[in-house]
């Protein structure tokens, strides 16, 4: 049973893809029973495709586990994919060592959401960032150093910059520390920005901040941007377009205004309804199978059925034995497609109202 639609990105924007993710998958080889052979295998993401285009955002949203950042590694290169490839303007990028590697890496900045745990402790801060410029800046800027570095630190709304480059990483706090790891990130004059969850190691005062400056940053300097979190609301007010990931799946993807308001999949009604919002009435949560439960966790096997099947109160007998097929949700030039069987004329039929 098949819509012959699939999860492909977004089409039809007037930039060209900077960064492009096709089909990827990656499965992780672990110890398990001598009854196995002693290995199993663990699938952490399969099938992916996103785009990424110069000056706009997509989120990838899914609980701990989902597979998201593992994604976010794989487009950085820290780890090879066991299916599928990824694109940097469109050519496809093989296991890159030496100059090749570190001009990807310039050009695909990674930025890790401990900002305590991704600066260098025993250097100062203009020594961490001038190294950058040094590796990865742009060769064709020669002004001094100095002047680069006062840059960076006012692009990041940290000035007087004197007052900040002679410091190390334990004298500043955590939202100084997540600008300064910014401007790392811009020191190597980046097309593309890696975002894993920036802001959920900040005290809530400070995020807001943080990630009005990224969104400023991704304007100006018409950078690609992948936004990687567990906070859909927050996707909503930072991204174009917003992907569902569940176990390694996409199960939704679209604009994000249509994907948080009308969302088709259970699970992202289920992250809908997990976000703080004091105004809503509507069912808790945790009537199915809430956030915090560990049911995002990459699957051991690969799934026969769908994989939010054993948490989704909507579940038909068809959901445990077929993996969902893609479907439109409105109309395919809105680009809102779903991995569910509600959403498909042949099974919508079968479904039943919620268990609890
Ligand atoms: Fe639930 Fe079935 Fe849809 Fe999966 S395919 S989300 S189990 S209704």
């Amino acid at each position: 049973m098949s819509t012959g639609i699939d999860m492909a990105p977004l089409t039809g924007t007037a930039e060209e893809p900077v960064l492009e993710a096709v089909g990827l998958g990656k499965t992780f080889q672990v110890s398990g029973p001598p009854t196995a052979g002693g290995r199993r295998k663990v699938v952490a993401v399969e099938g992916v495709d996103l785009t990424l285009r110069a000056g706009s955002t997509v989120a990838l949203v899914g609980e701990s586990g989902s597979g998201k950042s593992t994604v976010a590694r794989l487009l950085a290169q820290l780890l090879p994919p066991t299916a599928g490839e990824v694109r940097l303007h469109g050519k496809p990028v093989h296991a890159r060592t030496g100059r090749q590697r570190r001009r990807y890496v310039g050009e695909v900045q990674l930025l890790l959401q401990d900002p305590f745990a991704s600066l260098n402790p025993i250097h100062t801060i203009r020594y961490q960032l001038t190294r950058v410029l040094r590796l990865h800046g742009n060769r064709a800027d020669h002004r001094p150093t100095e002047e680069k570095l006062v840059e960076l630190l006012t692009t990041v709304q940290l000035h007087p910059a004197g007052q900040f480059l002679d410091k190390y990483p334990h004298q500043l706090s955590g939202g100084q520390l997540q600008r300064i790891a910014i401007a790392r990130t811009l020191a190597a004059s980046p097309s593309v920005l890696l975002l894993d969850e920036p802001v959920s190691m900040l005290d809530v005062s400070i995020r807001l901040g943080i990630l009005n400056l990224l969104a400023g940053l991704k304007e100006q300097q018409q950078l690609g941007t992948l936004y990687i979190t567990h906070d859909i609301a927050s996707a909503r007010y930072f991204a174009d377009e917003i992907l569902v990931m569940y176990r390694g799946h996409v199960v939704e993807r679209g604009p994000s205004e249509s994907v948080t308001q009308h969302p088709a999949h259970p699970y992202t009604q289920l992250l809908i309804d997990s976000a703080p919002d004091p105004a809503r009435r509507g069912r808790d949560a945790n009537e199915i199978g809430g956030i915090g439960q560990g049911g995002g966790a990459a699957s051991a096997a690969a799934p026969t059925g769908c994989p939010f099947a054993r948490r989704c109160p909507y579940a038909m007998p068809v959901c445990l034995s077929q993996m969902p097929a893609v479907s439109e949700v409105g109309t395919e030039a809105e680009g809102h497609r779903v991995r569910c069987w509600l959403n498909t004329p042949e099974t919508a039929g079968e479904a039943r109202s919620p268990r609890h």
